[in-house]
């Protein structure tokens, strides 16, 4: 399987390259020259580490099947606490696949365990001597499960940049108390988009990557625009529609719906490559917060990021540039490079884009789009609660609601643990917490969801501080710069 760029389809690459390069050197993203499909009753009986490895043969051709089972075994290992990783658990008439069992407590940890086995994986084979620099943007979640998975990995040096006000406590804490030696955690001054931004600008300052190239140092990216993100996420549909058979919940062939919470748009693209590669798909839903531009472009074909930034409970998905969304044009236009070129040069000069009637029409034929306001999160998180006694994190929340009324089959995917938004989800429960700190807050959500603290969250608040770095907007560049002491010599 080959990959090219979502903005010229004539330079193509393989899988391995494009997992090294993150990024295309136009801008664009990578994506497959095809989307392969696959026998669902091939997957019948299989584990998840088995299925991801019959999806995994398919897209990541350059790997041996030995080399994939051992990449699969080592990174899908007892870090996650359950033996399958994900679990689907029927809550009223929803099914809901919990994505947040590993060692993180996110979904972000299902791809971000194993990239950097792709990866180191990737530099044997193709014999690439230079240290890998992981640039990552983050809005809470994929910092620190890319600083977890790529801790301590040779001949890797991992920069995480995460907006200062823009995450939850415990979210903070994760990052800031990461021990190991290549990890580096710095705050912006400044909102995720600003983040993303930035660490994309940095991607394609050619000047930059010279200078780093004279220390051997080589960008690569964590984030969602890296194609290897984003199969291990294909995985998990197949999974949970064999687990929703299992559990009576649908008949083998039916169709479903899948209420996903979306951000930048990679969780509900992996759904959509899922449902491309022969999942029965009826509809996916994409679930948003107050930060709604993605209903509105699903709904009207415009994409306009002049408006305003909210900040939200639901911080991982406080977004307003969503980049994978690049890919699913590119998709469902057919790989329609001149316009991905067109739209994405509009949307960096005029902040905004369009697409005509009939590609809505399209994109609705598979897609409802939805969001919630945050009185409507938190008034789900209670509802939810008083029925069924499950808790919802805020994100899943957003999914959740989205999904009430949309009729039957629905799989409501979960992003993240309660743990990680106790705060929130105390709120929502009506439950003071002025006086509470991390650790009651902990406690609490620990009796209300009647399971023990995860290992990882125990005490957490008197784990040292190793990173104290923040920036402005503008010093990405000089804060890499100094991070891998490079260039000092010329400023
Ligand atoms: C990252 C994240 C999302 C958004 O996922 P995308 O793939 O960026 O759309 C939703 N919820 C949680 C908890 C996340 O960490």
């Amino acid at each position: 399987m080959k990959y090219f760029s979502t903005r010229n389809s004539s330079k193509k690459v393989s899988s391995i390259e494009a997992i090294l390069k993150g990024l295309a050197d136009d801008g664009g993203l990578y994506v497959p020259e095809s989307i392969p499909e696959i026998d669902i009753d091939l997957l019948e009986g299989k584990n998840y580490k088995e299925i991801a490895l019959e999806i995994f043969r398919l897209y990541l051709t350059d790997f041996t099947e030995v080399q994939l089972k051992n990449m699969i075994e080592s990174a899908y290992s007892d870090q996650f606490d359950i033996e399958n990783l994900v679990d689907v658990k029927k809550v009223d008439k929803q099914s809901i696949l919990e994505l947040f069992h590993g060692p993180t407590l996110a979904f972000k940890d299902m791809a971000l365990s194993i990239l950097p086995y792709f990866m180191v994986e990737a530099k044997k084979i193709k014999n690439v001597n230079e240290k890998t620099i992981i640039l990552t943007a983050t809005s809470g979640d994929t910092g620190k499960a890319a600083l977890e998975g790529f801790k301590d990995v040779p001949g890797i040096e991992i920069i995480v940049f995460y907006p200062n006000e823009g995450v939850s406590d415990i979210q903070k804490l994760q990052m800031l108390t990461t021990e190991g030696v290549n990890t580096h955690v710095v705050a912006i001054n400044g909102n995720f988009d600003d983040a993303q931004r930035s660490v994309k600008e940095a991607f394609s300052n050619l000047k930059l990557r010279e200078l780093l190239k004279e220390d051997s140092f080589v960008f690569s990216s964590a984030n969602s625009i890296n194609i290897g993100r984003l199969i291990p996420q294909i995985v998990y549909y197949f999974y949970a529609y064999l687990e929703m058979i299992k559990q009576g919940s649908i008949y083998k062939g039916d169709s479903i719906k899948i209420s996903v919470p979306t951000g930048n748009y990679g969780n509900i693209l992996a759904a959509y490559y899922a449902k491309e590669m022969g999942l029965p798909v009826e509809k996916l839903i994409c679930a948003s917060n107050e930060n709604n531009i993605l209903t509105d472009f699903i709904n009207t074909g415009q994409y306009d990021t002049n408006r305003d930034f909210v900040k939200t409970i639901s911080p991982s998905m406080d977004i307003l540039v969503s980049s994978n969304l690049e890919r699913f044009i590119y998709q469902i236009s057919n790989g329609n490079e001149q316009l991905i070129r067109d739209k994405m040069n509009d949307l960096k000069e005029n902040k905004k884009f369009e697409i005509e009637k009939e590609l809505v029409d399209t994109i609705k034929k598979i897609m409802i789009a939805d969001y919630v306001t945050e009185e409507e999160t938190l008034k789900t998180i209670k509802t939810c609660f008083e029925k069924t006694g499950y808790l919802l994190d805020p994100h899943t929340a957003v999914a959740y609601s989205v999904s009430e009324n949309i009729g039957e089959n629905i799989l409501v995917v979960s992003t993240a643990s309660p743990y990680k938004f106790g705060d929130s989800i105390l709120k929502g429960l009506d439950i003071n917490t002025d006086e509470l700190d991390v650790e009651d807050i902990n406690f609490k959500i620990s009796q209300l969801c009647k399971k023990s603290i995860p290992k990882s969250l125990v005490n957490i608040s008197e784990k040292e501080i190793k990173h104290h770095r923040v920036c402005g907007i503008n010093e990405i560049e000089k804060t890499i710069k100094e991070i891998l002491k490079v260039g000092s010599k010329n400023d």
